[in-house]
């Protein structure tokens, strides 16, 4: 059996009684078998002795159970590591970051609390998923939606906390959400916003409550184990309708961005939007790249390229949930302001008035965006064993873009790795106000591949970094590296994490190593 670093085996087999006592033994997992499931299916340390493996397992069912783990893993300085379904691939997945380390899986902790119709939200526990949330609301006939991640296996709860995003209106998850439950590391339960008022009446409805606002320090953190949140839901819309914009030249995008930053900012245009180009697609499918390589075609040539297929440059999907009033004006009035590009076409898409019955949709539609969760984008990944999102968040403008294409292009030279190593989506607008980037790099068995993909991926990091550009979220392997790089004056911030960090969880046992923060005991010195 593995024990947890720093932990003697006799204090470690006696916190496990205790811990069996306080939860029952049936949901104390320390099998090789059972801890196994808690490796990450993605890792980028595939049979290298860098994969952290936890050492346990335990899953306790309620706040009460959840304050006495902490307490005796408090007393044995044994580090927990806190998931709510464990479905956060591509960042790490169930496991820890600091090999060793129990997983405090919270999966049977799976209650909706509430769904409030009127106000639309919901109180959910960490073990409820998209799908329990989804098929929650649809028995009881209510009329609001979710805002499911592609895919949507995994919860509000921890999908929020790590700043996830979905393809509605209500897309920024963090955003939406409204009052946290949270269990610090000496057991002590604690509300925050207005869940601070003992029979407070609008926990989930206001969510500063009153002094400084705390919510944001649980999220990417290692602060406290949350155990219930409140979530904002859209109220059902009566409409829907898809449609697409184009523009033909490579320099339309500085409009295109500037029309659709003023689109989104007044909220015309609204949910997760991905920029497009038929044409780097086409020329990336023919021997290319979407990336501008040294050496690769001019723009001038891309341009031909387009002509004579006729490809539009970019391209861009909008959506509009709503009233069927408002939502044909807003489609009427997006296209007035994106027709001053000279040449910008449009296209029309399905346009569905609801009820739809969900089953009746075509193939291809995207459900996530009708709130639908489903694990569809598998599919379009195709046969991988896996992949590790390079995420940098860059600033919405055309020239950024062009930008980018060039930098990560070099880049990619520089390393000498094809650019078919990585598949590349344009910028998304996923949060409001800034673009991000998803490099999603392949993970395999391969100990050398996974080796040189790590590396291009430190040297992604750093490069981006460079150009005043850092990663909105990054796999457990690289929290030390994006930590590092947000190193204004002297690394105040991450100094200020710490700081905080001795003084909530002074025994250090909440998630080390989590985006970067370490507790006292094992902390190296700062990059
Ligand atoms: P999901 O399955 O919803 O995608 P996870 O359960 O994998 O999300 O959680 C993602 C990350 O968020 C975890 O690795 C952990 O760092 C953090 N996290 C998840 N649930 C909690 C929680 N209840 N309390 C504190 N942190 C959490």
């Amino acid at each position: 059996m593995r024990v947890p670093p720093g932990v003697t085996s006799q204090d470690f087999s006696t916190a496990l009684e205790q811990f069996a006592k306080a939860i029952g033994r049936e949901w104390v997992f320390t099998s090789d078998d059972d801890v196994d499931l808690y490796r990450d299916s993605y890792s980028p340390f595939w049979h290298e002795p860098e994969e952290p493996i936890p050492s346990a397992a335990l899953a306790p069912d309620g706040v009460e159970q959840v304050q006495a783990v902490v307490k005796i893993a408090d007393t044995y300085k044994i580090p927990l590591w806190a998931i709510s379904t464990g479905r956060n691939l591509a960042y790490g997945g169930s496991a820890p970051r600091l090999s060793g380390t129990v997983v405090l899986d919270l999966k049977r902790m799976g209650r909706v609390l509430e769904v409030n119709e009127p106000n639309a939200y919901a109180l959910v526990e960490p073990g409820v998923s998209y799908f329990d949330l989804y098929r929650h609301i649809q028995d009881q006939k209510l009329k609001v939606w979710i805002d499911p991640p592609d895919p949507g296996w995994g919860s509000p709860l921890g999908n929020s906390l790590e700043r996830g995003g979905g393809r509605t209106p209500m897309h920024d998850h963090f955003a939406q959400v409204c009052g946290l439950e949270v269990v610090l590391a000496d057991g002590t339960v604690m509300r925050t916003g207005m869940g601070a008022l003992p029979g407070s009446k609008t926990w989930q409805q206001y969510k500063y409550g009153f002094g400084p606002y705390v919510d944001g320090l649980f999220s990417q953190s290692n602060f406290g184990v949350v155990t219930k949140m409140g979530v904002w839901l859209m109220p059902a819309p009566e409409a829907y309708r898809e449609t697409s914009v184009f523009v033909p030249k490579h320099d339309d995008l500085i409009p295109f961005v500037e029309t659709l930053s003023y689109l989104t900012d007044l909220e015309v245009c609204r949910g997760t939007m991905l920029l497009e180009s038929p044409v780097l697609a086409y020329r990336a499918a023919h021997g290319g790249s979407v990336l501008d390589m040294p050496g690769g075609p001019t723009v001038a040539e891309t341009e031909r390229m387009a002509e004579q297929n006729g490809l539009a440059y970019w391209s861009m999907v909008l959506r509009f949930w709503g009233p069927p009033k408002i939502i044909d004006a807003q489609w009427g009035y997006a296209k007035e302001k994106f027709s001053a590009i000279p040449g910008a076409q449009f296209k029309e898409g399905v346009y569905y008035k609801f009820p739809v019955d969900p089953n009746s949709l075509p193939p291809d539609t995207l459900k996530v965006a009708l709130g639908i969760p489903n694990l569809s984008v598998f599919g379009l990944l195709g046969p991988t064993d896996g992949h590790m999102d390079f995420s940098p968040i860059i600033p919405m403008n055309g020239e950024t873009v062009f930008e980018v294409l060039k930098v990560f292009g070099q880049a990619y030279a520089d390393l000498k790795v094809p650019p078919s190593y990585q598949f590349f989506a344009l910028p998304w607008y996923f949060f409001p106000r800034a673009f991000v980037l998803l490099f999603g790099f392949p993970i395999t068995h391969d100990v050398e591949k996974n080796k040189k993909t790590r590396e291009v991926f430190k040297h992604m990091i750093e490069v981006a970094a460079a150009h005043g550009w850092g990663e909105y979220r990054t796999h457990t392997a690289f929290m030390d590296t994006v930590s590092g790089v947000y190193s204004y004056n002297n690394h105040a911030l991450h100094r200020l994490h710490e700081t905080i960090k001795d003084a909530v969880d002074p025994n250090g046992i909440l998630s080390p190593g989590k985006s970067g923060i370490w507790p006292k005991r094992m902390r190296k010195t700062t990059a």
